[in-house]
């Protein structure tokens, strides 16, 4: 019997490239739902499938944001049962927290956060029937640790690092895992699809030194975005990782180079040092002259 799986956010990146792996899988082992909020969009995913799927994969519409559209796609899965849950689906917002509308930030939350719980809400009570099951939540370091002009972005991560941690303590009395796939930066549309405040927009209001070091963190990701992201093919063995695994653990890390800058939050818990060190690996050093102004 194959293994279900069901994906959301299968429409680019990190969704869509799993879903070819598990669907191109020679001994069929996986029976791939990919969701994707828009079906307009299915085609990359059939072209790089290229035919290799007949049986093994089944493209479904569902936007993470609709209870319905989550249920709809439920409904659709012949098997009546998911083995895996995949929740992918996330979207970035970047620039001074003061320069996005409460409904913009809401709208992350929508998806990041309140669309992975609704996912896993759905699914769960079949989970727990059927005392089995695995959730693989598609997480970041910016769960694990802020990032200057991601506050909101960070804060629906660390939210679901927070939703997952709790239920992973509860499931695991129903055989169910969960686990987070912690990624850096990686190829995908993410950088380009993010949300973010334009410096060229002419009725930005922000003050002078705001500006200027918000220039300097842009700079700094993109040069990060080209220089060290990874491939999704990286990202996909991390997931395979889990999804073999006997006994999953609640985190993978993609990118071990990271996680110095993430032990700092351990050996100094009062935050000064982790503060300090990404401070500089982003900002040069304060500059007197603009700090005067502020
Ligand atoms: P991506 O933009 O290519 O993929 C995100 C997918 O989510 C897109 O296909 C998008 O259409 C989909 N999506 C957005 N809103 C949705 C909704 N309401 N319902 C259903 N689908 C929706 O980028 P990606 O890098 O593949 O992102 C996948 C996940 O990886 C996200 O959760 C992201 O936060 C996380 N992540 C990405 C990076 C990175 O650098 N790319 C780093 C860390 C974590």
């Amino acid at each position: 019997e194959p293994k279900v799986v069901l994906i959301t956010g299968c429409s680019s990146g990190i969704g869509l490239s799993l879903a070819v792996h598990l669907a191109s899988n020679p001994s069929k082992e996986f029976k791939v739902y990919a969701t994707m909020r828009n079906l307009d969009k299915k085609q990359r995913l059939l072209e790089t499938v290229r035919g290799l799927h007949k049986d093994t994969m089944v493209i479904l519409q569902m936007d993470v944001t609709d209870q319905q559209s989550i249920l709809d796609a439920k409904r659709k899965v012949t098997e009546d049962r998911i083995d895996v849950l995949v929740c992918n689906a996330g979207v970035g917002l970047m620039g001074p927290l003061e320069t996005h509308s409460i409904d913009t930030i809401r709208g992350v939350l929508e998806v990041n956060l309140l669309g992975t719980i609704r996912t896993i809400q759905t699914f769960l009570p079949d989970m727990k029937r059927r005392r089995h099951g695995r959730i693989l939540v598609t997480g970041s370091m910016g769960g694990l640790q802020g990032l200057p002009f991601n506050d909101v972005y960070c804060a629906s991560k660390f939210a679901v690092e927070g939703a997952c941690e709790s239920l992973a303590i509860l499931l695991q009395h129903f055989n169910i895992h969960v686990s987070l796939i912690e990624c850096g930066p990686v190829n995908t549309d993410f950088y380009t699809n993010l949300r973010r405040t334009e410096l060229s927009d002419d009725e930005l209001e922000i003050d002078a030194y705001t500006r200027s070091l918000y220039e300097e963190y842009l700079k700094h990701c993109q040069s990060v975005f080209q220089n060290a992201a990874q491939d999704t093919d990286d990202i996909i063995q991390v997931y395979l990782e889990a999804i073999q695994a006997q006994t999953p653990l609640l985190r993978y890390y993609t990118n071990t180079a990271l996680l110095p800058m993430s032990n700092l939050k351990l050996s100094s818990l009062d935050g000064s040092q982790y503060i300090r060190a990404m401070s500089k690996v982003i900002f040069s050093p304060p500059n007197p002259n603009t700090d005067a102004q502020i």
